[in-house]
């Protein structure tokens, strides 16, 4: 699949819309999902253009699951989560609805997933405030 460079996460990359921010490092951007399936639902992108895993470079993955790891260990500390669902989708045939890498990162279990997809937007002051306790357990 051709990578889409006006798909939305490019234009958060690009600061062109804005995000919640909750990391970011040389190679990755964290940031608040606006539809959370559960409280404290935290996306983790790749700054390398890549639509699924399977065009992503080894070192691009590598990165992005240091930060996997750094937002999880943040929704446990900082949200108490006990558990952490990972999430990852490529392609539209699996139900990808944006086209750049990007893998879910959800506290809780994935029996309490019973929001839909991308669907329910959230309260902007809301999510802010999780994020503020995400970032602060960093
Ligand atoms: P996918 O279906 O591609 O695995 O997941 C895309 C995710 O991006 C969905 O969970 C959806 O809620 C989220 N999303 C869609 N548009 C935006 C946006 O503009 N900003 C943020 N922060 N998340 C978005």
């Amino acid at each position: 699949m051709a990578y889409d460079t006006n798909n939305i996460f490019a234009k958060i990359l690009r600061g062109e819309i804005p995000c919640i921010k909750l990391f970011e490092d040389e190679h990755t951007l964290a940031f608040m999902d606006i539809m959370p399936q559960a409280e404290g639902h935290a996306l983790v992108i790749p700054k390398e253009a890549a639509t699924t895993l399977f065009e992503l470079s080894d070192a691009a993955a590598a990165a992005c699951m240091a930060t996997v790891r750094r937002i999880g260990n943040a929704q446990k500390k900082g949200l108490g989560a006990q558990g952490i669902v990972l999430m990852q989708l490529n392609g539209e045939a699996a139900g990808q609805t944006v086209p750049h890498f990007h893998i879910h990162v959800i506290p809780g279990s994935i029996a309490d997933l019973r929001k839909p997809h991308a669907a329910v937007m959230a309260d902007m002051a809301h999510l802010k405030a999780v994020a503020q306790r995400i970032i602060d357990a960093i």
